[in-house]
């Protein structure tokens, strides 16, 4: 958790032995140290791991690394963006369904209100399926008519 890791290529000043191959990597020869940091706490703060790898060896276990997590293509669902003229079809038209909605709610006991209420219903219906086209149907819909 927190390990923030830090790469650098250098010329190796100090023999150590690559964490890939742990093969010797030689002084004067290229070397990738990799540093994690970790955030620490009151008691422990710095640069806490570091490992050394021959360059090719760096590419190596990050090719096995990625070999063992297989790419995974990301999915990203993209609204719609409507034009000015659609997206003022869309207000005047979700506002028709509440309008329409209210009226329905006011319908009260009027001896004819059930017949009113179809009307509503279905006046709702039509906008929905105009909002369909145009940017699709709120969720919330379905559930109010
Ligand atoms: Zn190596």
């Amino acid at each position: 958790m927190g390990t923030i890791p830090n790469v650098t290529m250098k010329w190796c000043v100090k023999k150590s032995t690559c964490k890939w191959c742990e093969q010797p990597i030689n002084n004067g020869t290229p070397v990738v140290t990799v540093f994690f940091w970790n955030k620490g706490n009151e008691n422990h703060r710095g640069w806490n791991r570091s490992y050394s790898y021959h360059p090719q060896c760096w590419i190596a276990q990050g090719l096995d690394y990625l070999g063992r997590n297989p790419y995974v293509q990301q999915v990203r669902v993209k609204k719609p963006t409507l034009c000015e003229e659609d997206r003022r079809k869309r207000y005047l038209l979700v506002r028709k369904f509440h309008k329409a909605e209210q009226q329905r709610k006011n319908c009260g006991s009027f001896p004819d209100s059930l017949l009113s209420e179809i009307r509503l219903t279905q006046q709702m219906i039509d906008v929905m399926l105009e909002v369909a086209t145009l940017g699709g149907v709120p969720e919330s819909w379905a559930e109010r008519l």
